[in-house]
């Protein structure tokens, strides 16, 4: 088996979803008393967070590839970005090691291309739903069409993870307003939900949902998982 390198903590409350996945696959997959090999690099979010809000992607960008080369000498066979919106800076993280980087959009287009999916809703951080990084992977890479909500409904997407989930506060509240935008998101003949963020599956499931639901934490858990056991 060979060793995943995770990039985490952004936040851990998802980070931790991405542990007990990859070792409850291993088991199911290899049985008994087999776990995933894994070396984990979990940032303080706090500083990651700052970078974020003051748009300073450069000091954001040299902290990923320092995390990523300290994985590789830790000896990982290839690494994962436990997040959507770091992997705004996936080509430079890439381009810092000589191991793969599993992207999670890859992943998670692969489902959606595999269900025939086109038009899929993105519910992610304003930096995915607003920029070109992901949106633009999807479209260019693998022919998929993301659509956002509104700017209303994108502030309170992002609010909630941001305020919410990565600070481990679950709410119903919270979980009406994304079955809401959602719902009004309809008008734009969405046929998907991306969960976007790596907490969003923490508040909401596909049980929510008349459409089908992909969960990035779930699918580029299970892509690592493979990539391990290949
Ligand atoms: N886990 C979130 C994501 O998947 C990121 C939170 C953040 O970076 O602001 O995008």
């Amino acid at each position: 088996m060979k060793t995943i390198g995770l990039i985490g903590g952004m936040s851990w409350e998802s980070t931790v979803v991405y542990y007990q996945l990859l070792n409850r696959m291993a088991r199911v997959r290899l049985g008994g008393l087999h776990s995933a090999k894994l070396l984990l690099w979990s940032f303080d979010f706090a500083e990651i967070e700052a970078f974020q809000a003051a748009g300073n992607w450069e000091a954001a960008t040299e902290a990923m590839a320092t995390a990523a080369q300290n994985i590789e000498k830790g000896g990982a066979d290839c690494m994962i970005i436990c997040t959507n919106t770091m992997h705004k800076m996936a080509k430079e993280v890439q381009a810092a090691v000589s191991i793969p980087l599993i992207h999670i959009a890859d992943a998670t287009a692969t489902a959606i291309n595999h269900q025939n999916c086109k038009r899929p809703l993105l519910l992610a951080t304003r930096y995915t739903m607003e920029q070109d990084f992901y949106k633009g992977h999807l479209r260019d890479k693998h022919g998929i069409t993301a659509l956002v909500p509104d700017d209303a409904g994108r502030t309170i997407v992002h609010d909630i993870i941001d305020q919410e989930l990565c600070q481990g506060i679950v709410s119903a509240s919270s979980k009406v307003a994304y079955l809401e935008i959602v719902n009004e998101a309809k008008s734009q003949s969405i046929d998907s939900i991306i969960f976007g963020c790596t907490e969003v599956g923490l508040l909401v499931s596909q049980k929510d949902f008349d459409l089908p639901c992909f969960d990035t934490t779930e699918l580029h858990a299970k892509a690592a998982l493979d990539f391990a056991l290949s």
